[in-house]
């Protein structure tokens, strides 16, 4: 009834994209022998490695998120390895499985559905790994289903305390340019991203990033097939092993567009945007918790992503409150991914090219929600928005 208008796609990814990028790609395709999309290829790799705050390497794959987890995995791993996965909500399950559908022996340590890494616990596992069998961590910086931030500097410490040689893996997918993430101050070996979320870009590329440690695990990696590998794509001797075959085009053009963008903004204030913006929401669900069973998903600040919200409204509601914002007012919540009930849970997307006026006006919408569905609730849920934006400079 009022859903006409710009809709918004409050998701976690694919996230929003920028008039700029959609421009950018609007083009006729370009030579891919010569010329011009070489050089804007070329000038990726700097910014690239500059979001993850690293001087490793960046090697790019046509492929979503998953397929950064498994070529990540193909070049460090053989068959038979096994490898330790941290899991705290959908997605570490998810690594862990493309893990045992490559041949390897995943070992997870779940943390539930409410908390971060448990790193006490960690610490054991590895302890108890007396022969070193374990080749490498795999944990999720962002879980994009219960929206837990974890310790990637205490995960490093832990590791280095223990002496396992093990190496650090992080699935940055979620939390990559939103949540501060520095990839060689925190001792991470890979890191796996994509460019639909907070890279603003449409779903196709996937980024794993590596250092010289992992490389040399490349050695006697015996997945690493020729499409996987990730030497010529980082040190390509002609164009077509950037992406070992025709280039994405147009990905290209898009995503040049977007790390300008972030460029312009600069990182420091891209990370203060998205922690003032979910600051913005967490506000207001202290409000409506209040009174009925409106919570998020996550007790502690500090452990919550700025990336993503997952909350809860109570049996059906979840459904119900999704269901009436996309209808009546053009926005469009997250499903409760991995959850029990799936309809009593929600997710909020404000990831990439999110400003106050869209977040104010999600949480505008669901108030709105909440009322016209009779979903109990405490009041005052805008209002503390409102001012946590007012604090604002
Ligand atoms: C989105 C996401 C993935 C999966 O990415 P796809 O592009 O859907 O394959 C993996 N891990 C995290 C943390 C994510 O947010």
């Amino acid at each position: 009834m009022l859903a006409n208008g710009r809709p918004y796609l409050a998701i976690p990814g694919p996230s929003v994209m920028p008039d700029r990028v959609l421009n950018a790609m609007h083009r006729a395709s370009p030579n891919i022998y010569t010329g011009q999309l070489h050089e804007v290829t070329h000038s990726l790799i700097p910014d690239l490695k500059s979001l993850a705050r690293t001087d490793g390497n960046c090697a790019i794959y046509i492929g979503n998120g998953h397929a950064a987890w498994e070529a990540a995995l193909a070049n460090i791993l053989s068959r038979g390895d096994h490898v330790l996965v941290l899991a705290t909500g959908r997605f570490g399950h998810g690594w862990a499985d493309i893990a045992r559908g490559m041949g390897i022996n995943a070992e997870v340590l779940d943390f539930g559905q409410q908390k971060d890494v448990d790193l006490e616990r960690v610490e054991a596992a590895l302890a108890a790994d007396t022969g070193h069998r374990f080749k490498a961590v795999l944990m999720v910086h962002v879980d994009t289903s219960t929206s837990v931030k974890n310790d990637v500097p205490g995960m490093r410490e832990v590791l280095d305390q223990s002496g396992h040689p093990a190496l650090l893996c992080v699935d940055c997918i979620a939390s990559f340019a939103c949540d501060r993430f520095e990839m060689d101050a925190w001792g991470v070996d890979v890191m796996v991203s994509a460019c639909q979320k907070g890279l603003m870009t449409p779903p196709g590329l996937g980024l794993v990033y590596f250092n010289e440690k992992a490389d040399s695990a490349r050695e006697t990696a015996d997945l690493a097939t020729s499409y996987w590998d990730w030497r010529p794509r980082v040190d390509p001797e002609q164009y077509y092993q950037f992406f070992n075959g025709t280039a994405p085009t147009h990905h290209i053009y898009g995503l040049r567009e977007a790390l300008d963008m972030i460029a312009e903004e600069g990182l420091e204030a891209v990370w203060a945007r998205h922690e003032r913006l979910a600051r913005t929401i967490w506000a207001a669900f202290d409000a409506w918790g209040r009174e009925g069973q409106m919570a998020l998903n996550i007790a502690d600040p500090n452990k919550r992503s700025h990336a993503v919200t997952s909350a809860y409204a109570g049996p059906g509601d979840g459904d119900r409150l999704r269901e009436w914002c996309e209808r009546v007012a053009g926005v469009t919540l997250g499903i409760g991914l991995g959850r029990e009930p799936a309809d009593a849970y929600f997710r909020i997307g404000h990831m990439g090219h999110v400003n106050a006026h869209m977040v104010l006006g999600v949480l505008a919408v669901m108030d709105a929600g909440l009322k016209a569905l009779e979903i109990p609730h405490g009041v005052g849920a805008l209002e503390a928005a409102a001012k946590v934006v007012a604090e604002a400079r």
